[in-house]
């Protein structure tokens, strides 16, 4: 597993490191995110299919060694 996991917050979907709440995010709870936002989560379903954040996303492939699909 990797030290962080996708949360959707302010439009987004971001990458954190935040220890995750046990059942989940609540809405509008704090959030710290990859790209150095604190951001509050969002917990609908709807927000699963936001975007992702791009810089988030580059930390996310960073950590996971992985590199980033062109
Ligand atoms: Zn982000």
């Amino acid at each position: 597993m990797h030290p962080f996991h996708w949360v959707p917050a302010d439009g987004q979907r971001h990458a954190s490191c935040d220890q995750r709440p046990k059942g989940g995010y609540r809405s509008g709870q704090r959030v710290t995110t990859l790209c150095g936002r604190g951001v509050p989560a969002e917990a609908g379903d709807v927000a699963w299919l936001w975007e992702t954040c791009g810089d988030c996303n580059v930390h996310a492939h960073r950590m996971a060694a992985a590199p980033l699909p062109r």
